[in-house]
């Protein structure tokens, strides 16, 4: 009698409940149905596809075969299954000759429970082959194909060995195959289903929020001490990422984090692939790295505590920005998604956008991507509804008609609003006055000056103290101003003319804005950081969560299990998160374990970890 589903995740995984669609998912797919499932990052993928595998094995059907496109990590899967006491392995260049033979023979009598291998792998004649001889004695059980979006050129990591994957269906009619993303656009999601001959498929789409992530978006002032006092604050020891935009920025900041003693490594394409390798590794096995880096680093990283991701400089779009943040928090656990933002962001994402070779209209696809995104960055509504709304979700309004999710910086400390449709007008018409003036366009600061009344070297220079507007926002300090300019070019009624030094331009929307047709509404950005100490009080509560339960005594055993689950990573070569998660040694410190026994149902300690760890778990809760 095979076990059901529920037990496996109960001995095998040690989990108590299933997540969201995950009981649907792995019910279907237990019992040999097709399906395509569409779930965020963190929302439990894994499972929807090691559970039938397992209850498929065990009711005679034989092998999984799980197709994924990074070798690099698949030795980090299956050691996490292989802890767990799943018999699985992975195929792939890394073998040894007599290794990968054993394997085979292993896999030819039909034993092993999974097998991972990269796409180009399992369509290889000779591997087809051997799926042949499994498929005729009904030992080939189920095809799980993970990041499935990597077959469509519309995904973002299109990878064309995936299109070869159409020969499963083919050559293996009978066998179910299960495929899986977090990439949700419908484009995306049409052409996966075509490629894939998925058209009679099951789909399970669940929504892409995480809760568990709070969003906050910050003014930039001081971007590397306002980093500084985030971590500090909010995330002493912890893992997380650091996104610059530059190499240079990653180098610098870098090298700040480590002055102040905060354990941080750099990645970027322009490091050597090696040194590359060997700071993701450190990053994956170590407790309480930040990894500072640019784009380049994240695909495929499947560490589960990383605690928070801040981006000091804005990304390009939206879509960009929810999948970085959605590396934050894998396991469920509070964590922070926190980014500084300021002018000099949106100046060189509008030139990045104006300057690349594309036609204009993919220009006008960025440039209205970018937009939202700066949308996000102003407004004063929930972020997360601004983001789901974004990805298409309908979203549950309260009887005011809005949404709350009570866990980003807009909905913890609503921000004020002050009406700046007064600056924007003198700002407006001080471009246009010393643009008549003085036959030529300024940027920024120069215009900023004037209008605060400041006799630079250079308003003496072009004699612009005699302009009429000169010193008419005195009362106006420069955050203020800013926070118009950023406003006013996030709506487009103010243009930044990158081929002539960013100099500030004005166009058919800045007359509306100048006739005093459009109101301009801006966030009270200082009366905001005068609540500050009050806003970070309530974030750090909230995000501190995971642990808050311990009392000192709790602390310490927390700190000898780390240390201890330190240690056999390190023997095992494994990242630590494999032996166990942060919220299983918690449980585990909160109660004080005595005897074997005490650790029964703590959630994260399956069957084969109890008996490998049991006593060694409670050596070290009592040291
Ligand atoms: P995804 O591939 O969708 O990004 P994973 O499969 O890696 O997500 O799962 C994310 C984390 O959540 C993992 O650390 C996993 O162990 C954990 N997890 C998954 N399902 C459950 C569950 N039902 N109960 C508790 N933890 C779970
Ligand atoms: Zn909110």
């Amino acid at each position: 009698m095979p076990t059901l589903p529920r037990q496996l995740l109960n001995d095998i995984f040690g989990y108590t409940e299933f997540r969201g669609p995950q009981e649907a998912i792995i019910n279907h797919v237990s019992g040999g149905g097709d399906a395509l499932v569409l779930m965020p990052t963190g929302g439990g993928k894994s499972l929807c596809y090691q559970i039938p595998a397992l209850a498929r094995q065990q009711a005679g059907h034989g092998v999984t075969i799980v197709i994924s496109p990074l070798i690099a990590l698949m030795h980090d899967q299956v050691g996490a299954l292989l802890e767990a006491g799943v018999d699985a392995a992975y195929l792939n260049s890394s073998l040894s000759s007599e290794a990968s033979y054993a394997l085979e023979k292993r896999l030819l009598n039909g034993s092993i429970t999974m097998l991972y291998a990269a796409p180009e792998r399992v369509t290889n004649p000779r591997f087809l082959a051997q799926l042949d001889s499994l498929y005729e004695r009904g030992l080939l059980s189920l095809f799980a194909i993970d990041e499935a979006h990597c077959v469509s050129q519309w995904g973002h990591d299109f990878r064309p060995e995936y299109r070869a994957l159409t020969v499963l269906h083919e050559r293996f009619a009978s066998v179910p195959r299960v495929a899986l993303t977090a990439t949700a656009d419908d484009l995306t999601r049409d052409d996966m289903i075509e490629r894939l001959q998925l058209q009679d498929a099951a789909q399970f789409v669940s929504s892409f929020d995480r809760p568990n992530i709070r969003y906050r978006l910050v003014e930039k002032k001081d971007p590397t001490q306002q980093l500084l006092r985030f971590i500090r604050n909010e995330h002493e020891g912890d893992a997380g990422i650091v996104y610059c935009q530059s190499r240079k920025k990653v180098e610098d900041i870098t090298q700040t984090l480590c002055d102040e003693g905060i354990p941080a490594l750099p990645y970027h394409a322009g490091l050597d692939a090696g040194v590359r390798q060997a700071n993701q590794d450190r990053f994956l096995r170590e407790d309480g790295l930040v990894m500072v880096a640019t784009i380049a680093f994240g695909m495929g990283i499947d560490k589960p505590d990383v605690r928070f991701v801040a981006h000091i400089d804005m990304p390009k779009n939206i879509e960009a920005y929810y999948q970085e943040t959605g590396r934050a928090g894998r396991d469920g656990a509070p964590a922070n998604a926190w980014m500084s933002y300021g002018l000099q962001d949106v100046v060189n994402q509008r030139r990045m956008i104006d300057e690349s070779p594309a036609g204009e209209d993919f220009k006008n696809v960025m440039r209205s991507k970018l937009d939202a995104l700066l949308a996000l960055a102003e407004n004063t509504d929930c972020r997360r509804g601004r983001l789901l709304t974004y990805f298409g979700e309908e979203l549950a309004l309260n009887a005011q008609g809005k949404y709350v999710c009570s866990n980003c910086d807009n909905c913890l400390n609503p921000p004020n609003l002050w009406d700046g449709t007064d600056a924007a007008r003198k700002l407006l018409s001080t471009i246009y006055r010393v643009q008549q003036h003085s036959g030529i366009s300024f940027g920024a600061g120069h215009i900023m000056d004037i209008l605060r009344g400041k006799k630079t070297e250079k308003v003496t220079q072009f004699g612009h103290e005699s302009i009429s507007t000169f010193g008419i926002g005195a009362t106006l300090n420069e955050t203020q101003l800013r926070s118009v300019l950023r406003q006013l070019i996030a709506n487009g009624a103010l243009s930044i003319n990158a081929a002539a030094f960013n100099t500030l331009q004005l166009n058919a929307a800045s007359r509306e804005v100048l006739k005093g047709e459009t109101q301009v509404m801006l966030r009270e950005t200082e009366v905001a950081s005068a609540r500050g100490s009050k806003a970070k009080r309530s974030t750090t509560s909230a995000i501190k969560t995971a642990n808050a339960s311990l009392d000192a005594a709790g602390e310490r055993r927390f700190a000898a299990l780390k240390a201890w689950r330190a240690e056999v990573a390190r023997e095992h070569n494994l990242p630590a998160y494999v032996i166990f998660h942060d919220a299983t040694l918690i449980a585990i410190a909160q109660r004080d374990p005595q005897q074997l026994s005490d650790l029964d149902g703590i959630s994260g300690m399956g069957a084969k970890k109890l008996t490998a760890y049991g006593d060694e778990v409670l050596r070290a809760v009592r040291s």
